[in-house]
């Protein structure tokens, strides 16, 4: 099993959208936890996917330091110029005005208080959240305008905003909370089915 706190060669699949790629003769670099601010100016991201029941989400981080070796958004990656391998799981980008702009979403009058999901292309409780806080502090701009949250997380560090649905002021009304259970295990895996 993989030890997520393992140092692993830098290794990444070729990145489509670039036309040169790195190619190491000597030892191959560990690919070590980098963090980069992103300063995009909206939070809020439209699908119209018909395989879900949402359709805007928000990814307080992009990257993952999980780094589930399945994970669908690692492409994602390349559109920052990084690579879909250990730069998604590594080279990690923070949102530090992610909740200054749901503030600012949430303000506009063609806002008209839809379900928001936590992560898509992250896991918005990943280690980083610990100290970042970027997802309690949209959490807490959430409970302010009592909009409805979903959250799809692996992470523990969920517990750790729980006292937003539970009953302090202002709270979250509406929050649903998807697991991510990764197990061989027979007997969770009966538990989970
Ligand atoms: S926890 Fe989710 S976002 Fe993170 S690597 Fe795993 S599947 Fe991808």
């Amino acid at each position: 099993m993989l030890n997520r706190m393992e140092l692993r060669p830098v290794s990444n699949p070729p990145n489509p959208w670039l036309s040169s790629e790195v190619e190491y003769f000597d030892e191959i670099p560990a690919a070590r936890l980098e963090v980069y601010e992103d300063h995009s100016r909206s939070i809020l991201a439209g699908n119209d996917s018909p395989d879900l029941g949402f359709k805007w989400s928000v990814n307080p981080y992009r990257g993952c330091f999980h780094s589930c070796g399945y994970c669908y958004a690692r492409p994602t990656h390349e559109y920052l110029g990084f690579g879909a391998g250990t730069d998604f799981d590594r080279k990690i980008t923070v949102k530090p005005d992610a909740a200054r702009l749901l503030r600012e979403a949430f303000e506009k009058k063609s806002w008209t208080g839809e379900l928001i999901v936590f992560s898509g292309v992250t896991d918005c409780y990943q280690p980083l959240e610990a100290s970042y806080r970027i997802t309690r502090a949209c959490l807490e701009v959430c409970a302010e305008y009592r909009n409805p949250v979903g959250i799809i997380t692996k992470a523990p560090l969920i517990e750790r905003d729980l006292d937003l649905n539970g009953g302090v002021t202002p709270r979250i009304e509406d929050l649903a909370c998807d697991y991510c259970l990764n197990t061989g295990h027979k007997t969770l895996l009966h538990i989970a089915g």
